[in-house]
């Protein structure tokens, strides 16, 4: 049997499923306790409830346009539930009685309405059944971004699941997944990002596939089709056999290729970049003759532990990288926790909008207990060899001042001048990329974070499969204000380094030197593509390109103009 979705990460893998539904999330919520008071619990539930029906709404109307009316249905009889005021009652009613947080309150309701309708014969109980657990998912996924089922996985797992926050896929990884296969994935989520850069195959796009996948069986998953195998016959296990010995014959060819230099053909330098997430990918800078680290996003460290790490363990961590690249660049982000990225032992409260709410920069500098220690680690590592320090998600100069106030007096300084890094700017909010002239003087570098410069500029979530075709990078307005914060970075002398998804397409590279880009960091399966884009490319010929690329009015005049011109 074969499922086709889509592929968000590459890589082939065999391995057994294990499957993680609603369930395991239901009682992960039980053990979560009270935040603040009891009204302050039910007016959290009365929050999540309206997210939670603004979704349901979302879905609806979406799914009108590609399902037929009855499939479109279910989502309403699930809107209906979640407004039912005898539901609502009830968990309000173990907030109130029994002191329970609005996690436990819903899981307890939920738990109990499951098993009454599972214990009636009648076929449609059943359904509803399913129902409430969906909606109990969905309520518990509105009240915490961090709350995840507590399972665990063997060696050589294929992850089934709904969908899986980056947290999840960092501590699945160290059990030692194989690949991950899911309902939903935004390929520019961070949860994509990381299967890419740690090497894990991730197919998604198949609805409903908790129900459709058993558990424990042998399957194959085989991101060049897109696709999961299971109830495997012996030509499908002796095909995989045969295309995994391909896969790791062209790794071994790639090893033993020498690295070639980022030099274009008219002979200047580029400088190409890591970005990283995890120790473990750094291991590969050598081989690869990558010039350093460009950003390494630092936040996933956070999320295979059960607290805080102190300033030492975050410092020996900092360490273990520093030794892998010797003399190389190091740029190491402060944590970018918030919306979709907290850690599971995290107190960070969930917005309404979590990617307009605290996030980024905003978020550390009213949380001193997860920045000072960072900080200082970073400092400490400064004082051995160089490293940037980049603040990430910066708005305006007013944060960019509180910051290097709160950074002087955690490392002991009087002012920026002495501090023992360098200090970097991720340009990611359109505010500071128009801004770009003024923060430069303070600073020494810039970032731009194109995920979510783009995903602010455009107002399309980089998380939002459904606004997927609106959040492109390609787009004028993106390309031409990205022309103007390199243009404020030469005329400042002050380097600017381009991360985010977009720099690590090959196809791509000309574009970019065009518009002046000289340092790229990508992820470590983009690398020899980018280097090998940058070596055929000539930058004599490139005069007034970058120009033309920003005078098109429309994404699709870039494309083609970008395809014609760079074949
Ligand atoms: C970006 O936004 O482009 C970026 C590099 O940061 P992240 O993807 O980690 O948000
Ligand atoms: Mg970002």
């Amino acid at each position: 049997m074969i499922l086709t979705g889509k592929t968000i990460s590459p890589g082939l893998a065999r391995g057994v499923t294990r499957v993680i539904d609603a369930r395991g999330m239901l009682e992960a919520a039980l053990s979560v306790a009270p935040a603040g008071t009891q009204q302050g619990e039910v007016e959290r539930l009365h929050a999540a409830i309206g997210r939670a029906g603004v979704e349901l709404d979302r879905l609806q109307r979406q799914l009108a346009v590609r399902l037929d009316a009855g499939d479109v249905a279910i989502f309403e009889s699930h809107a209906g539930l979640l407004r039912d005021p005898k539901f609502i009652g009830r968990v309000e009613h173990e907030i109130r009685a029994a002191s329970r947080s609005a996690e436990a309150a819903v899981s307890r309701v939920v738990s109990e309405l499951r098993a009454a309708f599972l214990a009636n014969p009648a076929p449609l109980l059943h359904d509803k059944a399913a129902d409430i657990l969906d909606i109990g998912r969905r309520l518990l996924r509105c009240l915490s971004a961090s709350l995840q089922p507590d399972v665990v996985l063997e060696h050589g797992s294929v992850v089934i699941a709904p969908a899986l926050t980056p947290s999840q896929l960092v501590r699945y990884v160290h059990h030692g997944i194989v690949a991950v296969v899911t309902e939903t994935c935004g390929p520019k989520s961070h949860t994509a990002i990381l299967a890419r850069g740690l090497g894990i195959p991730l197919i998604t796009g198949i609805p409903s596939v908790c129900e459709l996948i058993p558990q424990g069986t042998e399957a194959i998953v085989d991101a060049a089709t897109a696709s999961i195998a299971f109830n495997l016959s012996d030509e499908e296990r002796s095909a995989f056999q045969a295309a995994f010995q391909q896969q790791v014959a062209a790794i071994t060819d790639e090893e033993e290729t020498p690295a070639e230099a980022a030099v274009t053909d008219d002979g200047v330098q580029i400088r190409v970049l890591l970005n990283i997430s995890d120790a473990v990918e750094a291991h590969e800078i050598d081989r690869l003759g990558a010039d350093g680290v460009g950003l390494f996003r630092t936040e996933f460290a956070y999320m295979d532990r059960d607290w805080w790490p102190t300033e030492e363990e975050i410092y020996a961590s900092y360490r273990i990288v520093s030794d892998l690249l010797g003399n190389r660049e190091l740029n190491i982000r402060l944590v970018d926790f918030g919306a979709e990225k907290c850690p599971p032992y995290s107190d960070i409260p969930l917005g309404r909008n979590p990617s307009l709410g605290l996030r980024g920069i905003r978020l550390l500098l009213q949380r001193e207990d997860i920045m000072l220690p960072q900080v200082r680690a970073v400092a400490r590592l400064a004082r051995e060899r160089p490293v940037t320090l980049l603040l990430p998600m910066l708005d305006t100069l007013d944060t960019l001042e509180a910051t290097i106030e709160r950074v002087c007096r955690a490392v002991g300084c009087a002012s920026r001048e002495q501090f023992p890094f360098r200090l970097g700017a991720m340009i990611e909010v359109p505010s500071a990329a128009l801004q770009a002239g003024e923060i430069l003087p303070r600073v020494d570098s810039l970032s731009i974070g194109l995920n979510d410069l783009t995903q602010y500029l455009l107002a399309a979530d980089r998380d939002d499969e459904f606004v997927e075709r609106y959040h492109d990078a390609m787009q004028p307005a993106v390309l031409r204000l990205l022309g103007q914060v390199v243009a404020a970075a030469t005329a400042a002398g002050k380097p600017l380094t381009i991360c985010g998804e977009l720099a690590g397409d090959p196809k791509l590279t000309g574009l970019l030197l065009a518009l002046g880009i000289r340092r790229l960091s990508v992820a470590r399966s983009s690398y020899r593509g980018v280097v090998n884009s940058v070596r055929r490319l000539s930058l004599r010929s490139m005069e007034g390109i970058g120009a033309e690329i920003a005078s098109q009015s429309t994404a699709a005049a870039v494309r083609k103009y970008v395809s014609e011109r760079f074949r």
